[in-house]
C-alpha cells in the first residue's frame, strides 16, 4: 500500500456511508492493480486539491462494428501519472431490474482484472455496469471476452442510452407492468439505435412498474414508462378494518391524498376513494399495502422530455400518453410504433445536443403533437412541478404532525 499522504481521500473514508477509497484500497490488494488503484488515488487527490477534474473526454476510441458503449477518456497530466494515459471507461449493458448471478459477477469481474484496472461502477446513471479505466489497446479483446460469455455494450454518445428499469414484479406485487420483460424486449429490438449513434443527441427510456418510479424516470430520462391503472383501486375493507384496530392513523394516511378523493368512514371503519378524481400517486396503497391495491386493468403512462441540467434546466417529464396498454402478445408493437414517431420528429428538428424536451419546449407541445398524430388532452399539463429536485423548508422538516411510517 502507498505511503502518500492523501488528505482528502482520507476524509472521504470517514462517517457510516460506505467508501469508494476503500474499494480503491480493496482493489489495490490484487496481484498487478496496486499501482493502477494508487495512482488513482493520488489523481483524485490532486483534482480534489485544484478542484478540477484531471481527465479530458472523448476521442474515438472503440469496438469493431460499435460506435457506442466507450467513453474515450484520456489523463491532463501524463507525463506525472503514465499508468493512466489513456483510461477509457467500458459500459456494459446490465440485465433488467439488476439481477445477476453470482457466476454472472465473477465473470464481469475477471474480465475487467484481465484487461482493465479491476475497478467498477455498478451501477453509472444510465443503468449500465461501467468498467473503470482500460487502454485503447485493451478494448478490443475485453469486449471479445464480454461477448463469449453472452455479455454486450450499452449505448454512449447520440445514440439510444441502455434502456432501465425498477424490478418490478421481481419484488412487488403492486408493480402494473412487467417492466424486465419490456426493458428486455426493447433492448434487443432496437439494437442498431443501441450501438450505432445517429441521432442529435442521447435519448433515454426508463420504466417504472407503478408511479412510486423507484427508478426516478420521470426526471431522468427523456421517455419514462411509468406502469398504472385505469380502473378502480382495490379495497379490502377486512384488513382496512384490522389496521383501524392497529392504531394506524387512517385519517392522516388519508389527508395526504393529493386530490382529497379517499375517505374513512370512522364507525364503519371503511375506506371509500372516488376513483374518477384519484391520481394514482400510490400514496394510500403504500401506506396500508394490505388492505389496497392497484386496479385490475393495467398499463403505463408514458412521459417524455425528462432530463437533468446542461443546455436548459432541468425538466420532469410531460405526460404525453396517460394510459395505453403493454402487450407482451403483440410484441409491445403500440410502445414501438409511439416511441419511433417521436424519435423521427425529434431526430428530423433538434438541432445538435437539443435533447427531446428542449425541443418540446422550443417548438411547443402542439407542434410534437400534430407530428405523431395525438390529440391534446387535459393530462398533458405542462408543469406539474418544473424541477425535478426538491427543496424542503426548516417548517417541513420539523413537522412533527402525524404521519404513517
Ligand atoms: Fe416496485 Fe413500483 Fe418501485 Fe418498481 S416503481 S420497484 S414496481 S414500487
Ligand atoms: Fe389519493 Fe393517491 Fe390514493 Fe389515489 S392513489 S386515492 S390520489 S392517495
Amino acid at each position: 500500500m502507498s505511503t502518500t499522504k492523501r488528505p482528502m481521500m482520507e476524509e472521504m473514508m470517514n462517517g457510516r456511508w460506505p467508501s469508494f477509497v476503500h474499494e480503491f484500497e480493496k482493489n489495490a490488494t490484487i496481484e498487478g492493480k496496486e499501482e493502477i488503484s494508487n495512482v488513482m488515488l493520488d489523481v483524485l487527490e490532486e483534482s480534489y486539491e485544484i478542484k478540477k477534474p484531471l481527465w479530458k473526454h472523448g476521442g474515438i476510441v472503440g469496438v469493431r462494428g460499435y460506435g457506442g458503449g466507450v467513453v474515450g477518456r484520456y489523463s491532463l497530466k501524463p507525463e506525472k501519472y503514465p499508468i493512466v494515459t489513456e483510461f477509457h471507461t467500458m459500459r456494459i449493458n446490465q440485465p433488467s431490474g439488476f439481477f445477476y448471478t453470482s457466476d454472472d459477477i465473477r465473470t464481469l469481474s475477471d474480465i475487467w482484472e484481465k484487461h482493465g484496472s479491476g475497478m467498477t461502477n455498478m451501477h453509472g446513471a444510465t443503468g449500465d455496469v461501467v468498467f473503470l479505466g482500460t487502454t485503447t489497446e485493451e478494448l478490443q479483446p475485453a469486449f471479445n471476452d464480454l461477448s463469449e460469455h453472452g455479455w454486450d455494450l450499452g449505448g454512449s454518445g447520440s445514440d439510444l442510452r441502455t434502456p432501465s428499469c425498477c424490478v418490478g414484479p421481481g419484488r412487488c406485487e403492486d408493480a402494473c407492468i412487467d417492466t424486465l420483460d419490456f426493458t428486455n424486449n426493447v433492448t434487443h429490438h432496437y439494437q442498431m439505435e443501441l450501438h450505432r449513434p445517429m441521432w442529435p443527441y442521447k435519448s433515454k427510456i426508463k420504466v417504472s412498474g407503478c408511479p412510486n418510479d423507484c427508478v426516478s424516470a420521470t426526471a431522468r430520462s427523456d421517455i419514462a414508462v411509468i406502469g398504472t391503472w385505469r380502473d378502480d383501486i382495490q379495497i379490502d375493507q377486512k384488513e382496512v378494518a384490522a389496521y383501524a384496530d392497529a392504531g394506524l392513523p387512517i385519517k392522516a394516511i388519508i389527508s395526504r391524498c393529493p386530490t382529497k378523493c379517499i375517505s374513512f368512514d370512522e364507525d364503519k371503519k371503511e375506506l371509500t376513494v372516488d376513483n374518477e378524481n384519484c391520481t394514482r400517486c400510490m400514496h394510500c396503497i403504500n401506506a396500508m399495502p394490505k388492505a389496497l391495491h392497484i386496479g385490475k386493468d393495467k398499463g403505463c403512462s408514458i412521459l417524455l422530455g425528462g432530463k437533468a441540467t446542461i443546455v436548459q434546466s432541468a425538466f420532469i417529464g410531460w405526460v404525453v400518453v396517460p394510459f395505453m396498454k403493454l402487450d407482451k402478445e403483440n410484441d409491445y408493437e403500440n410502445f414501438k410504433e409511439f416511441v419511433e414517431s417521436v424519435w423521427d420528429w425529434w431526430d428530423e428538428h433538434a438541432k445538435t445536443r437539443e435533447r427531446l424536451g428542449e425541443l418540446i419546449y422550443r417548438l411547443g407541445m402542439n407542434s410534437m403533437l400534430k407530428a405523431i398524430d395525438l390529440k391534446p388532452m387535459p393530462q398533458m399539463v405542462r408543469f406539474p412541478r418544473e424541477n425535478p429536485y426538491i427543496y424542503w423548508s426548516e417548517e417541513d422538516l420539523n413537522d412533527e404532525s402525524e404521519v404513517a411510517e
